[in-house]
């Protein structure tokens, strides 16, 4: 084990699309910096996702700063294709991610900060968190009430309908995913989905155009979450393209709430019980920020912050979302923050330095 002290301007911890994003600017900054990666492979997220999945952000909203996103800009990319390209803008901008580096601690020392990760320990003067939005996969206590004869997984870890043998089969879960993930599953399962909270649907295109040409043009994608609409718009997840109709024309049968579990049952907010074979949790993350030792977590463990900038000198968080913009935590806009962080650690790093 090499325990040597590696030393920096600044470590990003987190290699998507955030990390990546960020490491552009820095570079165009002249900053010493270098990006730990958990995973041994880049675009780990991406890779983890469902075989089927296609991004709901058509090809020209998809590109990180520098490097438009390839091919006809109207296409819907495939999940293969978001790792591919940002295997590639890794490569193409020589952005200096170390995989296999699992950050284990981020405590403050001095004024900076040590880095504890696999096998290194590193300081710097500034550190920005970009471990992701989705990173626990989140279950209610009721699924451990359920049989063991009945298969349970996460959406994260749901890959193609031929791995669920056992029917009938039920979605938790009323976002982006369990919509996608039931109406993949009806060509070939009897599937029931239970929607807890409706989540608003709009349709992926409109008078031809997609969704997030209107939100470009509107300027609704970077209204800030402080601004009344963002206020309004904050913490309310959006259906992109799925509605309950068309589910139950593919033959899907609608649930509400899950409330209740018991032997091979799960049991609905109104009194109805179904026997399944299948659960799939569709149920949502939470944040895990355990490692971090400064004062910029609040109770519910989620990250204090002020567009990205904590009250720890030199901390900063990149990629949450509607950390700023309901871009914030998207392929297409991240840069907006990205780009404002790097000015803020250059402003920071200027000023230390005077
Ligand atoms: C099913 C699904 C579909 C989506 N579709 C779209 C879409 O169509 N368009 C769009 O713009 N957005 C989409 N998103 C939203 C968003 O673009 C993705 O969630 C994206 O992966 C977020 O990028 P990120 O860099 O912030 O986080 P991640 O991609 O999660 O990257 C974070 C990285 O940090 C690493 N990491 C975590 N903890 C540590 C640690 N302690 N030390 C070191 N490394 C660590 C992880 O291994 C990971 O590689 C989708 C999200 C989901 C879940």
């Amino acid at each position: 084990m090499d325990n040597a002290t590696d030393r920096y301007d600044v470590i990003i911890v987190g290699g998507g699309q955030a990390g990546l994003a960020l490491g552009y600017f820095l570079f165009r900054l002249n900053f010493e910096y270098t990006i730990l990666e958990a995973a041994a492979e880049p675009a780990a997220a991406w890779r983890q996702r469902w075989d089927s999945l296609r991004l709901f952000t058509p090809a020209r909203y998809s590109g990180l700063p520098g490097q438009p996103f390839p091919g006809e800009p109207d296409r819907y990319p495939t999940r293969d294709e978001v790792a591919d390209y940002l295997t590639d803008y890794a490569r193409r901008f020589e952005l200096p991610v170390q995989l296999d580096s699992r950050v284990r601690s981020l405590s403050q020392v001095g004024s900076g900060y040590e880095v504890v990760a696999r096998d290194r320990t590193y300081r710097a003067d500034a550190v920005v968190v970009a471990t992701g939005p989705f990173q626990q996969p989140v279950v209610p206590p009721i699924a451990a009430q359920l049989d063991p004869e009945v298969r349970q997984l996460h959406s994260s870890d749901y890959r193609r309908p031929e791995d669920i043998t056992s029917g009938p089969v039920v979605v938790v879960g009323g976002g982006n995913s369990g919509f996608q993930i039931a109406e993949e599953l009806a060509a070939t399962h009897e599937v029931h989905l239970s929607v807890g909270s409706r989540q608003k649907p709009f349709p992926q295109r409109i008078l031809g155009r997609d969704l997030f040409w209107y939100l470009d043009a509107t300027g609704l994608i970077r209204k800030s979450a402080e601004s009344r609409i963002g206020r309004r718009l904050a913490g309310k997840d959006t259906l992109i393209g799925s509605r309950p109709r068309a589910l139950r024309r593919r033959g899907v049968r609608m649930h509400p709430r899950a409330v209740d579990a018991n032997d091979t049952e799960v049991a609905f907010s109104d009194g109805t019980k179904l026997r399944v074979g299948t659960v799939v949790w569709a149920t949502g993350f939470s944040g895990d920020y355990s490692w971090i030792e400064a004062p910029v977590i609040d109770d519910r463990g989620r990250p204090i912050h002020q567009r990205g900038v904590t009250r720890s000198p030199g901390l900063y968080f990149l990629g949450q979302t509607w950390q700023h913009t309901r871009g914030s935590a998207l392929l297409g806009w991240v840069k907006d923050d990205a780009e404002y962080l790097a000015g803020v650690i250059s402003e920071s790093t200027r000023a230390k330095a005077r």
